[in-house]
């Protein structure tokens, strides 16, 4: 204990040690389970493979996906779309592909179902900025063409990961695919629309899909009825 470098050692550990006890706290934990059972999967903790994901940061994330090669999309796209916003926010918006415009920009829902999004989350009394805006594939399919199975599911995980940094108290998936990418189901956006779900403990509402509304405009209502249920659990009043 007697060089300088050694009592940082320490010193960093135990402030480590102190914000990982607030944080548990915080989630409500009251004691240590100290069981041999307990012990000896603690004894394992650094054995454990990849990243903590609650721990990372979502700078972590996008560099993790780096210049992506993992599916057949990174041949054809330009950029990649990761997502946009405020790292702690509330409220999650997550769509289905980037489109040209996003591909272009490498900014999520800029095109024209983009600026509908932004005047749907200006009505709702929020800016672009305080609400967090991804989709669930990062990169663009060609010709907007749906993803594919594989392209889903090799993208899924980053998607995943992001949710559990952030921690949203709501998620609305814009679309058929977004929904049943996140909620893990066949079932259709109109039967699926309107209610909250569970994804993870964070609440999901799905509702249409923005390039959807600017076909068929007659569906904004029920899309505000959605968003008003959002606004409604985020406590944010008209
Ligand atoms: N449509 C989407 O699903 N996502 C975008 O980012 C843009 C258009
Ligand atoms: N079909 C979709 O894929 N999305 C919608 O929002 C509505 C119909």
């Amino acid at each position: 204990m007697t060089d300088v470098s050694t009592y940082r050692q320490l010193n960093d550990l135990l402030l480590r040690l102190r914000s990982t006890f607030q944080v548990l706290g915080d989630w409500g934990w009251t004691g240590a389970d100290c069981s041999p059972r307990s012990l000896g999967l603690v004894r394992e903790w650094d054995r454990v493979p990849g990243p903590c994901h609650q721990c990372e940061s979502l700078e972590e994330i996008r560099l993790d996906l780096g210049d992506c090669r993992r599916c057949a999309l990174a041949a054809g796209r330009n950029k990649l779309v990761f997502g946009q916003g405020n790292p702690k926010a509330d409220l999650v918006f997550v769509g289905e592909a980037p489109g040209a415009e996003e591909d272009r920009s490498g900014l999520p829902f800029v095109g024209e179902a983009g600026q509908l999004l932004t005047r749907i989350i200006q009505a709702m009394k929020l800016d672009r900025q305080e609400v967090y805006i991804c989709n669930v594939i990062k990169c663009r399919p060609p010709g907007n063409r749906d993803p594919l199975p594989e392209e889903i599911d090799t993208c899924r995980p980053f998607l995943e990961r992001q949710l559990a940094v952030i921690q949203p108290r709501v998620i609305c998936t814009l679309g058929a695919h977004a929904t049943r990418t996140l909620l893990n189901t066949k079932g259709g956006i109109f039967s699926l629309r309107g209610r909250f779900h569970d994804f993870n403990g964070i609440k999901v509402m799905p509702t249409f899909h923005p390039a959807y509304l600017l076909r068929n405009p007659d569906q904004k209502r029920l899309v505000w009825e959605d968003i008003q249920k959002i606004m409604a659990e985020l406590k944010i009043s008209r």
